[in-house]
């Protein structure tokens, strides 16, 4: 079975260390190398940031490395598209990236960006998905930064598109958390609606918390019936490969969710 993260990235966060030199991007691209052989990953999605700086590079420059490392069978990206940075002007360019195979999805940073999922700017790249069969993923839930504002990222936001769409697939991020619940309804009502489960620690899960995501996933599958539609991601480098795969096996999941979580989700919407 290949195990697939959906949800890293090769963003710098650490700025507590100030004055020293952010690692460069083919240091960083080494460095998820190494965590996937030493934790079983067979496969990566990198996600690109809505902002652009020397800490977060601009798609272009992750597809470049991604090619001169010659490593697109262990990596795929997923390219960010924001309202605010006018990408709405560059719809040829995704065109071109994801006919050439490399870019497996496109994520949009609701909440980061003040702008609803069914904003009528986000409805080109959603038609641009159907056309080539790849997934939307869309940030919902608690933003990294005290700078988003949460009613753009909940995730009964997708809801509509979810109708609105039904030849889109759609990927809830972080499960919508805190707002799990209400995520696990919109999955429920469409089935062309999946989540993944990156991001809902910092770090290391600790023992209550792997206790309490453990019941309300265990709760979500129930509610959900088989087969279910959730993708196993990380967050990477903010989690940790190791404690999510630690996480995952304290699901005490039978071997069919198992499979589906970790890898075939993936494979069947991202065809890596
Ligand atoms: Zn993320």
């Amino acid at each position: 079975m290949q195990i697939i993260d959906v949800h890293v990235h090769l963003n710098y966060y650490n700025n507590r260390n100030q004055g020293q030199d952010i690692p460069s991007l083919q240091n960083r691209l080494e460095f998820l190398l190494a965590n996937m052989r030493t934790y079983n990953i067979d496969y990566s999605l990198i996600l690109t940031s809505y902002i652009v700086n020397s800490n977060r590079p601009p798609t272009s420059d992750i597809i470049k490395i991604v090619n001169k490392n010659k490593i697109s069978n262990k990596v795929g990206i997923v390219a960010s598209y924001t309202i605010s940075n006018n990408d709405f002007n560059n719809l040829t360019k995704y065109k071109t990236w994801i006919k050439n195979g490399i870019i497996k999805g496109i994520k949009i940073y609701c909440g980061y960006e003040y702008y609803y999922p069914n904003d009528k700017r986000y409805q080109p790249i959603y038609d641009l998905c159907i056309e080539y069969k790849i997934p939307v993923m869309i940030h919902t839930g608690d933003t990294y930064s005290p700078k988003g504002k949460i009613k753009y990222s909940h995730p009964l936001n997708v809801d509509e598109i979810a109708v609105d769409n039904p030849n889109l697939n759609i990927v809830i991020c972080h499960l919508g958390n805190p707002w799990i619940l209400d995520c696990q309804e919109v999955i429920y009502k469409n089935k062309n609606v999946y989540a993944d489960i990156s991001g809902l620690v910092e770090g290391n899960f600790n023992k209550y918390n792997q206790r309490w995501y453990g019941v309300r996933i265990n709760e979500m599958l129930e509610y959900i019936g088989k087969p279910h539609r959730l993708l196993f991601g990380s967050d990477w480098p903010i989690s940790n490969m190791n404690s999510y795969l630690n996480f995952v096996e304290n699901l005490k999941l039978d071997n069919e969710s198992i499979e589906f979580l970790m890898g075939k989700n993936a494979q069947k919407i991202f065809h890596t």
